[in-house]
Protein backbone atom coordinates (compact mmCIF):
# COMPACT_ATOMS: atom_id res chain seq x y z
CA UNK A 1 0.00 0.00 0.00
CA UNK A 2 1.09 3.63 -0.65
CA UNK A 3 -0.42 5.68 1.33
CA UNK A 4 -0.71 9.99 1.75
CA UNK A 5 -1.47 11.60 4.43
CA UNK A 6 -2.55 15.04 4.12
CA UNK A 7 -3.10 17.89 7.02
CA UNK A 8 -1.92 20.93 8.42
CA UNK A 9 0.87 21.28 10.54
CA UNK A 10 0.10 19.84 13.91
CA UNK A 11 -3.17 17.62 12.60
CA UNK A 12 -1.51 14.90 13.78
CA UNK A 13 0.19 13.07 11.02
CA UNK A 14 3.01 12.02 12.63
CA UNK A 15 1.12 10.62 15.25
CA UNK A 16 -0.80 8.41 12.64
CA UNK A 17 1.68 7.64 10.40
CA UNK A 18 3.15 5.40 13.15
CA UNK A 19 0.41 3.69 13.70
CA UNK A 20 -0.18 2.69 10.50
CA UNK A 21 3.08 1.88 9.68
CA UNK A 22 2.68 -0.23 13.07
CA UNK A 23 0.04 -1.87 11.68
CA UNK A 24 0.58 -2.82 8.08
CA UNK A 25 4.10 -2.88 8.10
CA UNK A 26 5.12 -0.05 5.96
CA UNK A 27 7.74 2.50 6.00
CA UNK A 28 6.85 5.54 7.63
CA UNK A 29 8.50 8.37 5.56
CA UNK A 30 8.29 12.02 7.17
CA UNK A 31 9.86 14.76 4.41
CA UNK A 32 10.35 16.83 8.41
CA UNK A 33 11.65 14.21 10.22
CA UNK A 34 14.14 13.31 6.97
CA UNK A 35 15.29 17.49 6.96
CA UNK A 36 16.14 17.61 10.58
CA UNK A 37 18.20 14.54 11.00
CA UNK A 38 19.95 16.03 7.86
CA UNK A 39 20.56 19.35 9.98
CA UNK A 40 21.14 17.14 12.82
CA UNK A 41 24.88 15.51 11.30
CA UNK A 42 25.24 18.50 9.71
CA UNK A 43 24.83 17.31 5.92
CA UNK A 44 24.71 20.36 2.96
CA UNK A 45 21.39 19.26 2.55
CA UNK A 46 20.89 20.30 5.82
CA UNK A 47 22.75 23.57 5.74
CA UNK A 48 20.78 24.03 2.50
CA UNK A 49 17.12 23.55 4.32
CA UNK A 50 17.56 25.05 7.65
CA UNK A 51 16.81 28.85 6.78
CA UNK A 52 13.69 27.90 5.54
CA UNK A 53 12.52 25.91 8.19
CA UNK A 54 13.45 28.45 10.69
CA UNK A 55 11.14 31.25 9.44
CA UNK A 56 8.73 28.38 8.52
CA UNK A 57 9.19 28.76 5.11
CA UNK A 58 8.92 25.67 2.48
CA UNK A 59 12.43 24.32 1.76
CA UNK A 60 12.28 24.95 -2.24
CA UNK A 61 10.97 22.06 -4.32
CA UNK A 62 14.16 20.69 -6.34
CA UNK A 63 15.64 19.50 -3.04
CA UNK A 64 12.84 17.73 -1.23
CA UNK A 65 11.86 15.78 -4.75
CA UNK A 66 15.55 14.79 -4.95
CA UNK A 67 15.23 13.71 -1.38
CA UNK A 68 11.97 11.97 -0.87
CA UNK A 69 11.70 10.72 -4.51
CA UNK A 70 15.72 8.74 -3.66
CA UNK A 71 13.70 7.49 -0.34
CA UNK A 72 10.44 6.30 -1.92
CA UNK A 73 12.73 4.21 -4.22
CA UNK A 74 14.28 2.30 -1.55
CA UNK A 75 11.29 1.37 -0.04
CA UNK A 76 10.16 -2.32 0.79
CA UNK A 77 7.82 -3.64 -1.76
CA UNK A 78 5.14 -3.57 1.11
CA UNK A 79 4.36 0.49 0.68
CA UNK A 80 5.60 3.38 2.16
CA UNK A 81 3.36 6.03 4.07
CA UNK A 82 4.18 9.68 3.28
CA UNK A 83 4.09 12.32 5.96
CA UNK A 84 4.36 16.44 5.02
CA UNK A 85 5.29 15.29 1.69
CA UNK A 86 4.07 16.42 -1.45
CA UNK A 87 3.54 19.84 0.11
CA UNK A 88 3.16 21.93 -3.32
CA UNK A 89 1.06 21.03 -6.37
CA UNK A 90 4.73 20.89 -8.25
CA UNK A 91 5.80 18.30 -5.40
CA UNK A 92 2.53 16.16 -5.99
CA UNK A 93 2.96 16.28 -10.04
CA UNK A 94 7.37 15.21 -9.52
CA UNK A 95 5.99 12.44 -6.71
CA UNK A 96 3.38 11.13 -9.63
CA UNK A 97 5.90 11.65 -12.50
CA UNK A 98 8.50 9.85 -10.45
CA UNK A 99 6.07 6.81 -9.46
CA UNK A 100 5.23 6.16 -12.62
CA UNK A 101 8.66 6.01 -14.45
CA UNK A 102 8.95 2.50 -12.07
CA UNK A 103 4.85 1.51 -12.64
CA UNK A 104 3.48 2.54 -9.43
CA UNK A 105 1.24 5.33 -7.86
CA UNK A 106 -0.04 6.41 -4.84
CA UNK A 107 -3.41 4.09 -3.44
CA UNK A 108 -4.62 6.05 -0.96
CA UNK A 109 -5.15 9.69 0.04
CA UNK A 110 -6.09 10.55 3.06
CA UNK A 111 -6.70 14.40 4.50
CA UNK A 112 -7.11 14.77 8.26
CA UNK A 113 -9.23 17.86 8.67
CA UNK A 114 -8.33 19.77 11.81
CA UNK A 115 -10.05 23.38 12.91
CA UNK A 116 -7.74 26.09 13.12
CA UNK A 117 -7.92 26.39 16.73
CA UNK A 118 -7.41 22.87 17.21
CA UNK A 119 -4.25 23.03 15.29
CA UNK A 120 -2.78 25.77 17.45
CA UNK A 121 -3.18 24.32 20.08
CA UNK A 122 -2.02 21.04 19.04
CA UNK A 123 1.52 22.82 17.71
CA UNK A 124 2.18 24.92 20.43
CA UNK A 125 1.64 21.65 23.29
CA UNK A 126 3.54 19.42 21.54
CA UNK A 127 6.56 18.03 22.82
CA UNK A 128 9.70 15.99 21.14
CA UNK A 129 12.22 13.49 22.65
CA UNK A 130 15.23 14.59 20.36
CA UNK A 131 16.49 11.18 21.00
CA UNK A 132 14.06 8.93 19.34
CA UNK A 133 11.77 10.95 17.93
CA UNK A 134 8.70 10.49 19.57
CA UNK A 135 6.21 12.84 20.19
CA UNK A 136 3.90 14.09 22.93
CA UNK A 137 1.74 16.75 23.63
CA UNK A 138 1.33 18.38 27.42
CA UNK A 139 -2.29 18.14 27.81
CA UNK A 140 -3.85 15.50 25.03
CA UNK A 141 -0.69 12.79 25.13
CA UNK A 142 1.71 13.36 27.80
CA UNK A 143 4.45 11.00 29.09
CA UNK A 144 4.47 8.89 31.87
CA UNK A 145 7.15 11.29 34.03
CA UNK A 146 6.61 15.02 32.62
CA UNK A 147 9.04 16.60 30.10
CA UNK A 148 10.40 13.09 30.08
CA UNK A 149 10.21 10.49 27.19
CA UNK A 150 8.66 7.14 27.92
CA UNK A 151 10.47 5.07 25.59
CA UNK A 152 14.29 6.05 26.71
CA UNK A 153 14.19 8.65 29.60
CA UNK A 154 15.55 11.86 27.22
CA UNK A 155 14.20 15.39 28.34
CA UNK A 156 11.54 16.25 26.03
CA UNK A 157 12.37 19.62 23.87
CA UNK A 158 9.89 22.22 22.08
CA UNK A 159 10.63 21.97 18.63
CA UNK A 160 11.91 25.52 18.15
CA UNK A 161 9.46 25.82 14.80
CA UNK A 162 6.43 25.43 17.11
CA UNK A 163 7.45 28.63 19.06
CA UNK A 164 4.10 31.01 18.10
CA UNK A 165 5.77 33.56 15.44
CA UNK A 166 7.23 30.58 13.21
CA UNK A 167 4.02 28.71 14.17
CA UNK A 168 2.18 31.64 12.36
CA UNK A 169 4.22 31.89 9.49
CA UNK A 170 3.96 27.75 8.74
CA UNK A 171 -0.12 27.91 9.40
CA UNK A 172 0.19 30.62 6.30
CA UNK A 173 2.79 29.02 4.27
CA UNK A 174 0.01 25.92 4.73
CA UNK A 175 -2.73 27.96 3.25
CA UNK A 176 -0.81 29.90 0.59
CA UNK A 177 1.16 26.54 -1.11
CA UNK A 178 -0.08 23.42 0.65
CA UNK A 179 -3.73 23.52 0.79
CA UNK A 180 -4.31 22.97 -3.12
CA UNK A 181 -2.24 19.96 -2.88
CA UNK A 182 -5.97 18.20 -1.52
CA UNK A 183 -7.96 19.95 -5.03
CA UNK A 184 -4.86 18.44 -7.00
CA UNK A 185 -5.48 14.90 -5.49
CA UNK A 186 -9.45 15.71 -5.59
CA UNK A 187 -9.09 16.50 -9.55
CA UNK A 188 -7.52 12.95 -10.56
CA UNK A 189 -8.26 9.93 -7.49
CA UNK A 190 -10.42 9.82 -4.53
CA UNK A 191 -9.76 11.57 -1.78
CA UNK A 192 -10.81 10.39 2.14
CA UNK A 193 -10.97 13.41 4.33
CA UNK A 194 -11.13 12.33 8.08
CA UNK A 195 -12.25 14.16 11.21
CA UNK A 196 -9.06 14.47 13.29
CA UNK A 197 -10.83 16.70 15.55
CA UNK A 198 -11.30 13.72 17.35
CA UNK A 199 -9.52 11.93 19.92
CA UNK A 200 -6.20 9.90 18.78
CA UNK A 201 -7.80 6.70 19.48
CA UNK A 202 -11.19 8.05 17.64
CA UNK A 203 -9.13 9.92 14.31
CA UNK A 204 -6.98 6.02 13.82
CA UNK A 205 -10.36 4.08 14.33
CA UNK A 206 -11.82 6.47 11.53
CA UNK A 207 -8.19 6.00 8.88
CA UNK A 208 -8.55 2.34 9.90
CA UNK A 209 -12.09 1.68 8.75
CA UNK A 210 -11.25 3.32 5.65
CA UNK A 211 -7.92 1.37 5.08
CA UNK A 212 -9.43 -1.95 6.12
CA UNK A 213 -12.80 -1.25 3.26
CA UNK A 214 -9.63 -0.87 0.63
CA UNK A 215 -7.95 -3.68 1.21
CA UNK A 216 -10.26 -5.45 1.28
CA UNK A 217 -12.09 -3.61 -2.07
P1 LIG B 1 1.86 16.70 12.47
O1 LIG B 1 2.76 15.54 12.18
O2 LIG B 1 0.66 16.76 11.57
O3 LIG B 1 2.59 18.01 12.51
P2 LIG B 1 1.73 15.57 15.19
O4 LIG B 1 1.37 14.14 14.95
O5 LIG B 1 3.12 15.88 15.57
O6 LIG B 1 1.25 16.50 13.94
O7 LIG B 1 0.71 16.12 16.30
C1 LIG B 1 0.78 17.47 16.78
C2 LIG B 1 0.56 17.49 18.29
O8 LIG B 1 -0.79 17.14 18.59
C3 LIG B 1 1.44 16.50 19.06
O9 LIG B 1 1.78 17.11 20.30
C4 LIG B 1 0.52 15.29 19.28
O10 LIG B 1 0.87 14.60 20.48
C5 LIG B 1 -0.85 15.94 19.39
N1 LIG B 1 -1.93 15.17 18.79
C6 LIG B 1 -1.86 14.42 17.64
N2 LIG B 1 -3.07 13.89 17.35
C7 LIG B 1 -3.93 14.33 18.33
C8 LIG B 1 -5.33 14.15 18.57
N3 LIG B 1 -6.11 13.44 17.73
N4 LIG B 1 -5.87 14.75 19.66
C9 LIG B 1 -5.11 15.51 20.47
N5 LIG B 1 -3.78 15.72 20.30
C10 LIG B 1 -3.20 15.14 19.23
P1 LIG C 1 7.15 19.22 9.49
O1 LIG C 1 7.99 18.40 10.41
O2 LIG C 1 6.40 18.41 8.48
O3 LIG C 1 6.27 20.20 10.23
O4 LIG C 1 8.19 20.11 8.62
C1 LIG C 1 9.07 21.01 9.24
C2 LIG C 1 9.65 21.96 8.20
O5 LIG C 1 10.43 21.23 7.23
C3 LIG C 1 8.63 22.73 7.35
O6 LIG C 1 8.15 23.90 8.01
C4 LIG C 1 9.44 23.05 6.10
O7 LIG C 1 10.34 24.12 6.30
C5 LIG C 1 10.27 21.78 5.92
N1 LIG C 1 9.58 20.77 5.09
C6 LIG C 1 9.10 19.56 5.48
N2 LIG C 1 8.52 18.92 4.45
C7 LIG C 1 8.63 19.74 3.38
C8 LIG C 1 8.22 19.65 2.02
N3 LIG C 1 7.54 18.59 1.55
N4 LIG C 1 8.50 20.70 1.20
C9 LIG C 1 9.16 21.78 1.63
N5 LIG C 1 9.58 21.94 2.91
C10 LIG C 1 9.32 20.93 3.78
Amino acid sequence: MRIVLLGAPGAGKGTQCKRIVARYDLLHLSSGDILRQQRTEGTDLGKKAQSYMDSGALVPDEIVVAMMTDAIRKAPDAGFVLDGFPRTVNQAAELDKSLASYHQGIDVVLNLNVDDQVVAERITGRRSCPQCGAVYHIRNMKPKVDEICDNDGTKLIQRPDDSPEVVANRLETYRRQTEAVVDYYKSNRTVYDIDANKNADEVSTLMFEKLEALAKA
